[in-house]
């Protein structure tokens, strides 16, 4: 079995005891498997898995490697959209991960109305309240909420984080905890189901699907590393 495969494989296992561990069934966490860097060539060798999830973080990238690769397969966008980007986006992926401000989901909004689509977002949150996190203040949130579940086209179907980075995955469990009640606090302040908690990675994700997380975001430990980062930006 090629390499890659037996990773995926190895993460599922991991996926399901973790969420055994903590009573939950493991059908209701769903891995996306983070391709981003790595050529439609690597997707292609998962694909005997099973596996169907994608993520990717930069348009460009993936309009190139989508029309590549099968049909059925479910792409995620998992990075920060720049609003020139939108439109370009919108027919590409099934998640928008990091929606992280009212401006840009009201942007994706009216440009879903123009593409006669329906964008299913996640909202991203800077729980850890680090100056350097994109993201909505969890209070803040709390007032914007309404305004962006009345939005015509987008679909917001849950939250999204990034736990800081740490040598102890056990130190990211507090910012999943934190983020699966805000979930359940604004379920109660709105009375629409936010289902959907996108958290945990390739050092953290026992720790995610242990507190709740729906969606783990995994790269790495599957693809292995990326080439080192240099300046790419989004053309
Ligand atoms: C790259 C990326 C991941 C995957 O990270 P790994 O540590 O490689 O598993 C997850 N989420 C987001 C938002 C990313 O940009």
């Amino acid at each position: 079995m090629p390499i890659i495969e037996k990773n995926l494989e190895s993460i599922l296992a991991r996926i399901r005891s973790a969420a055994e561990r903590a009573g939950r069934d493991p059908a209701c966490v769903r891995l996306v498997a983070v391709s981003k860097t790595h050529p439609a060539e690597a997707v292609r060798h998962v694909l005997d898995t099973g596996q169907r999830v994608f993520g990717e973080s930069k348009v460009q990238e993936a309009s190139g490697k989508i029309p590549l690769l099968p049909r059925d397969l479910e792409w995620h966008f998992i990075g920060h959209l720049q609003t020139n980007k939108i439109r370009k986006a919108l027919p590409l992926f099934h998640l928008f991960h990091g929606v992280d401000n009212s401006g840009l989901a009201g942007q994706m909004d009216r440009i879903a109305g123009e593409c006669g689509c329906f964008p299913k977002i996640l909202l991203e949150v800077n729980v850890s309240g680090e100056g350097t996190k994109f993201g909505f203040r969890p209070d803040g949130l709390k007032t914007e909420i309404a305004g962006l579940l009345a939005l015509p086209r987008v679909q917001v179907v849950g939250l999204m984080t990034m736990a800081p980075y740490a040598a102890d995955p056990e130190a990211s469990r507090p910012y999943f905890a934190a983020l699966r009640k805000l979930r359940d606090e604004l379920e109660q302040q709105t009375g629409t189901p936010l289902p959907e908690l996108s958290m945990g990675m390739s050092g953290d994700f026992e720790q995610a699907v242990g507190e709740g997380s729906s969606l783990v975001r995994i790269g790495t430990a599957i693809f292995g590393d990326r080439p080192r980062k240099i300046a790419t930006p989004d053309l």
